[in-house]
C-alpha cells in the first residue's frame, strides 16, 4: 500500500537528516546508506500529495488522487534512489527556480538587496547559497559546506 508507509511520508517531511537517523534506527540507516534521502524537492512533493489527498476527499474527483499518487510515488523514487549526484541537481535546480520565482514578488529587494554587488548562487551538491561578487567572469565555486565545485559566470 502506498499510503501505508506513514514512517516514509514522516522521514519525507522532516527537517533534519539527523533528526531521521535518531528517529529511524539502524536498520533503516543501513537501509539508506547509499542512497539520496530526503531534500527541500522531496518536501515540496510530498505537500502536493498532501493537498492532493486533500482535494480529492473535498471534490470527489479523481484527478487531485492521481496527482497526489504520482507526486508520492516520485519522493519515494528520489528518496530511494543510488543516483545521488542526479537528485543533488534536481534539487539544485528547484532551489534556484524558487530564489528566483520568490525573487519576483519580493520585488528584487529585501534580502536581494544586496544583488549590486554579489550574486547568490546555489551549491548542486547540498543547496547551500554562496554569495559571490559580482564581474568575475567564469570561476569554480567551491562550496564552504560539502566542497563541491562548480563553474558558473558571475
Ligand atoms: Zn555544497
Amino acid at each position: 500500500m502506498i499510503f501505508g508507509g506513514i514512517q516514509f511520508i514522516l522521514v519525507l517531511m522532516q527537517t533534519e537528516n539527523e533528526e531521521v537517523n535518531i528517529a529511524m534506527g539502524s536498520r533503516f540507516r543501513n537501509f539508506m546508506s547509499g542512497r539520496y534521502g530526503n531534500d527541500q524537492l522531496n518536501r515540496l512533493m510530498v505537500v502536493i500529495a498532501v493537498i492532493g489527498a486533500v482535494l480529492t476527499w473535498f471534490l470527489h474527483s479523481n484527478i487531485p488522487y492521481i496527482i497526489s499518487i504520482v507526486f508520492l510515488i516520485l519522493a519515494y523514487v528520489r528518496m530511494f534512489s543510488r543516483n545521488i549526484q542526479q537528485r543533488s541537481a534536481e534539487n539544485a535546480r528547484y532551489l534556484e527556480f524558487k530564489d528566483r520565482f520568490l525573487g519576483i514578488f519580493r520585488g528584487r529587494r529585501g534580502s536581494w538587496g544586496q544583488q549590486s554587488a554579489y550574486k547568490i548562487f546555489i551549491c548542486p551538491g547540498c543547496g547551500q547559497k554562496i554569495r559571490i561578487p559580482k564581474g568575475k567572469g567564469h570561476i569554480m565555486i567551491t562550496c564552504p559546506r560539502c566542497h563541491t565545485s562548480f563553474k558558473k559566470r558571475t
